[in-house]
């Protein structure tokens, strides 16, 4: 994501923060000054930073049950909303993700569990209303925070932990695809909910209206269709592997072609993505229409295609299965990638058009053959 930087790494995975994470705490910090003076700028910094550690501790515990299963993250990510660990994938296992989804926020309720403790041994009054801004306790402030944050993430709602609960329940009996659907439907409606609430529908009964919350309603919705469709995908795509759904009838344009050539080529067909091969036909990079317009922008038409074509993409083997590919493919942020065969020769294209075809027919009708010979 762009907008964020590296502030560390821990065990293998990058933290980052993103911009509006730090707009966030000068806001708060220059909204305490306006009230409190420094003094007041100070705690509520403190605050955000102790802040940022729970929900960082939450997220490894998240991080470091996936590596349990084996599973790598590259990098967690620090936004207004929260955190967001992305791993490299989720494991299939319902055992497995249901660990990997509880482990968050056992984190979460071991620091609430430990502040309450600590708040004991001290004597301190325990008051919810250390909550609103302002409130001098830091300790408490704290830990009705992480009690709150307990709370959110728990709701069965995707994205957050308690929708992945939810589906790994349901997946240990109805499977993941049907599980998948059932929580995405909950999601969404969970979604509705929160948006009419931050909308003031339930003001009468005590629940005030908030922007945020009609913010967060949104983002709700998104991620459990995503993730509903994501997962509606895998299954379409089930025994298949890149030899079948490869397209074999394709162009491919020698490095010497300009971007002239690449231009009929594009406008003689539906093709959009082309290989670029050397005399020997081994494959050199991939002209994409993105590249091949700004290729005509920068250099115009008589320039070669080598001096727009991406180099180093990375290729695909025609007995990978569906589901790797598809990873493979979003890695690339390409919208296709070069098939080649055991000798490195260029065999096939698979593109995301083509592969949006296949789930087309998968869902026109479960038995139609797409398996070629
Ligand atoms: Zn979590």
């Amino acid at each position: 994501m762009q907008w964020s930087f590296r502030v560390g790494r821990i065990g293998g995975t990058d933290v980052k923060i993103h911009l509006t994470f730090l707009l966030l705490v000068a806001w708060y910090a220059w909204s305490a000054y306006g009230e409190g003076g420094t003094h007041a700028a100070l705690v509520s910094v403190a605050f955000l930073l102790a802040l940022f550690t729970c929900v960082l501790l939450h997220e490894f515990g998240h991080i470091r049950m996936a590596r349990r299963f084996g599973v790598r993250t590259p990098d967690v990510l620090l936004l207004p909303i929260g955190g967001l660990a992305r791993l490299e994938r989720m494991p299939e296992e319902p055992r497995q993700e249901l660990l990997i989804a509880l482990a968050g926020p056992a984190v979460t309720l071991a620091i609430a569990l430990a502040l309450f403790g600590l708040l004991r041994v001290l004597g301190a009054p325990l008051d919810p209303d250390q909550l609103a801004p302002g409130q001098p306790d830091l300790l408490q402030k704290v830990m009705w925070v992480n009690l709150a944050l307990l709370l959110f993430n728990l709701l069965p709602v995707f994205p957050m932990d308690g929708g992945r609960v939810l589906r790994a329940l349901l997946a240990m009996r109805l499977g993941l695809l049907r599980a998948t659907r059932i929580a995405a439907r909950v999601g969404q409606l969970g979604a509705l909910v929160l948006g009419l609430w931050g909308l003031g529908f339930f003001s009468a009964w005590g629940l005030s209206p908030s922007v945020v919350l009609v913010l967060i309603a949104v983002f709700v919705y998104l991620a459990a269709g995503g993730e509903a469709a994501a997962v509606e995908t895998r299954a379409a795509g089930q025994g298949l592997t890149v030899h079948d759904m490869m397209i074999t009838r394709y162009v491919a344009l020698p490095v010497h072609a300009t971007l002239q050539d690449a231009v009929d080529a594009l406008l003689a067909g539906e093709q959009r993505e082309f290989p670029i091969v050397d005399n020997w036909g081994r494959l050199e990079g991939l002209l994409t229409r993105d590249g091949l317009i700004r290729g005509l922008a920068e250099r115009g038409a008589g320039a070669s295609v080598e001096q727009a074509m991406t180099r180093g993409v990375s290729h695909l083997e025609a007995s990978l299965p569906f589901k790797d590919a598809l990873d493979r493919l979003a890695v690339s942020g390409l919208p296709a990638l070069p098939v080649l065969d055991a000798g490195g020769a260029l065999v096939g294209l698979l593109t995301r058009d083509n592969l949006a075809d296949i789930l087309l027919i998968r869902r026109a009708g479960e038995d139609v053959p797409i398996r070629r010979a």
